[in-house]
């Protein structure tokens, strides 16, 4: 009983099996729970398609787009033919898909004769995919007898005009959302919703920037007070590693907020911090489940942080990184040298990812992409000329090749000589840790490694920490 918000990604309504499977996921929990409301993402790979017909035209291509669209009707027809029982369903549908893919063309066309595509039409054309399938979806579920209703996130989600990566308007649309959806769902009308999109005020279509339907699933929880909404993925729910690295990786059963925004921080392919922001402001439960194995519990996302045994519940890398290093005996107790590198390495539009200073203060070592290194390097370099010109600063050294290693978990405040595990682990393998940060949240520890260490230190950090750790 209560509120259910459900949201489904791509590969979970990607194929008709995978549509089959979604609606018997919502079939199931619409006897369980007296409301709910399915947001719903494109099919996998349509919203990369329909920008790259967009693209592609802007460049003067008349060709790709055509060829989306004959992809796209190809799958849609595909889908309402197996899935839509019903004669008049699948006629109405059949004719939305042609409205919506002519839409495109005719966008595309236009497109090209402007030799451009600006954020604003990009959204439109890019928030298509999510339209067809709610429309799909809502009819496929009252071929199986429920009441339904495509809805478009437009009418509901109201944002600035960040076209691309809209921020929604709380308030507004709070207000939209139950005055719209209230009603249907004390009918028992199951609504089904566009992920990714909203609009301005004036109703000019927005999207939330991409992956933004988790975010969509979110703001729709927070704005009914579901008492809990699942993302219906492809995995059994957030792992302990990457099973592409590690094989025994497993599904963390519990995550505190603050553990899936240090996950995501740190590389891994989870709920970005963003998204999730409407059910943490609530404190609402949030569960990762898999569409493909349903009977699997997935991972649950809540506010109490529940500490495991082994203290750490997850080892992740980010790959791709450099490190730069500012080192000299003459920055010692010199005030505004951090400020004015840093300063430096805003003004290349770079984003730092770690950030060393020993209190012997003759360094200051900082993490960052790689593609950004050079030229961060030579603006440290210009803002520093004169304290290099007086070797105050020995130099200003680049590192490439690394990758940061990080080990996620609240507990590890609480439990002492978690860093004398990780670091023995690494130990034993004989890994060199290059740099070691820690934040004070005491929620993770990462240490930068050589780029060629990586895989062995998140497998050698899982087997110590997680899975021994645990026994
Ligand atoms: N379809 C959108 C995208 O691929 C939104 C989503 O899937 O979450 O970015
Ligand atoms: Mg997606």
């Amino acid at each position: 009983m209560g509120t259910l918000t459900m949201k489904f990604g791509g590969t979970s309504v990607g194929s008709v099996e995978a549509l089959r499977q979604a609606a018997d996921i919502v079939l199931a929990q619409a006897r369980e729970w007296e409301h709910l409301v399915v947001v719903v993402s494109a099919m996998n790979g349509v919203t990369d398609a329909l920008i790259k017909g967009a693209r592609t035209a802007a460049e003067g291509d008349d060709h790709t787009y055509r060829g989306v669209v004959a992809d796209l009707r190809v799958r849609s027809y595909r889908a309402v033919d197996d899935l839509l029982t019903n004669p008049g369903e699948r006629r109405a549908l059949l004719a939305a898909v042609d409205g919506y893919l002519d839409e495109f063309t005719a966008f595309c066309h236009s497109v090209r004769i402007l030799g451009e595509v600006t954020p604003r039409a990009m959204d439109t054309i890019s928030s298509l995919g999510e339209r067809i399938n709610a429309r799909l979806i809502a009819a496929m579920l009252r071929c199986r007898g429920a009441e339904s209703e495509a809805i478009d996130a437009t009418e509901l989600i109201v944002t600035d005009d960040a076209f691309q990566n809209a921020v929604p308007l709380m308030d507004l649309t709070r207000e939209r959302i139950q005055a719209r959806l209230t009603p249907l769902l004390e009918r028992s009308v199951i609504p089904i919703v566009t992920g990714f999109m909203g609009a301005t005020v004036e109703g000019i279509t927005t999207t939330l920037g991409r992956g933004g339907s988790d975010y969509s699933a979110a703001i729709v929880g927070a704005c009914l007070d579901s008492d809990e909404v699942w993302t219906w993925t492809d995995v059994d729910g957030i792992m302990s590693a990457d099973p592409r690295l590690v094989p025994d990786a497993r599904v963390i059963p519990i995550l505190s907020y603050a553990e899936v925004s240090e996950l995501a921080y740190f590389g891994a392919k989870v709920l970005h911090p963003r998204t999730i922001r409407p059910c943490i402001e609530r404190a609402i439960p949030l569960w990762v489940k898999n569409t493909f194995n349903p009977a699997s519990p997935g991972t649950r996302v809540n506010s109490e942080a529940e500490s495991t045994p082994g203290a750490v519940k997850a080892v992740t890398a980010i790959q791709g990184l450099s490190m730069i290093t500012v080192e000299g005996r003459g920055m010692m107790g010199v005030p505004g040298i951090a400020a004015r590198t840093f300063a430096a390495v805003a003004r290349q539009g770079s984003s730092v990812l770690l950030i060393i200073q020993a209190s012997s203060e003759q360094s200051i070592c900082f993490v960052i992409p790689s593609k950004d290194a050079p030229a961060v390097a030579r603006s440290v370099e210009q803002e520093m000329a004169l304290e290099l010109a007086r070797r105050d600063i020995e130099q200003v050294r680049v590192m490439d090749g690394v990758v940061i290693v990080s080990a996620v978990g609240a507990g590890m405040r609480h439990t002492p000589g978690v860093a004398a595990r990780v670091f023995g682990a690494l130990s034993q393998a004989g890994i060199n840790v290059i740099g070691i940060a820690q934040g004070s949240s005491e929620c993770s520890i990462s240490l930068i490694v050589a780029a060629d260490d990586a895989t062995a230190a998140v497998q050698e950090i899982h087997r110590e920490v997680i899975i021994n750790g645990s026994r």
